[in-house]
């Protein structure tokens, strides 16, 4: 193998804080990141594509994928059901390419017992004020609408001890330099680096 295997990664944040921002800059600059492309049994959606928005399959392939044990999590959502492949991830690890799962703290507890070498990421906004300044949208909602968005934040918030890295999202470019350097760090790891370059490496003290 010329390269190493990828890295799984959980991305969690509060609505308001910009992780889709941050992730798709992210995919966008580095092609060996990609965000995990989940399975649902809904019907595809015009401009919708098989294996980039989701893998589209029926009931019973669905069923057959969770009797085999194959989901790290999976949900019913409006009468579909939605899961996390694991057979999936391994594939797209397997290739040397980094993976986002971009879920919530509940979802990352699962995927950190099933998979615990999974890093994990939490971004938070600079301050309260920023937050509500933008969950506040364009000035429609109601106070009580706002306020809800804010203890659902908050709720969420009071999870980023339990993430191996947090970036605090004030300037975006800054923020994206910080997830970057995550990345970039992880992949020159000794044993990433054994994988990638073993050849060079014994060569270099033979
Ligand atoms: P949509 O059908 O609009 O694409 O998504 C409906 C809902 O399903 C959204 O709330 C979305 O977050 C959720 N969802 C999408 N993929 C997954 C998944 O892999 N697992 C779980 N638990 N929910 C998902």
């Amino acid at each position: 193998m010329n390269h190493s295997s990828g890295t799984l990664y959980i991305v969690s944040a509060p609505s308001g804080a910009g992780k889709t921002s941050l992730v798709t800059a992210l995919t966008e600059a580095d092609k060996h990141i990609r965000v995990s492309v989940s399975h649902t049994t809904r019907a595809m959606r015009p401009g919708e594509q098989d294996g980039v928005n989701y893998h589209f399959v029926d009931h019973d392939a669905f069923k057959a994928l969770i009797e085999k044990g194959d989901f790290l999590e999976h949900a019913e959502v409006f009468g579909n059901y939605y899961g996390t492949s694991r057979s999936a991830l391994q594939q797209t690890l397997d290739q040397g390419i980094d993976l986002i799962l971009e879920i919530d703290w509940q979802g990352a507890q699962q995927v950190r017992k099933l998979m615990p070498e999974a890093l994990s990421i939490f971004i938070l906004p600079p301050s309260q004020e920023a937050l509500r300044e933008r969950l506040t949208g364009r000035g429609q909602d109601s106070e009580a609408i706002i306020e809800g968005r804010m203890r659902e934040a908050v709720s969420e918030m009071e999870h980023y001890a339990e993430y191996e890295y947090v970036i605090i999202n004030d300037d975006f470019a800054v923020a994206l330099e910080d997830i970057k350097a995550v990345f970039r760090a992880n992949r020159l790891l000794l044993a990433k680096q054994q994988q990638r370059h073993g050849a060079l490496l014994k060569q270099l003290v033979g």
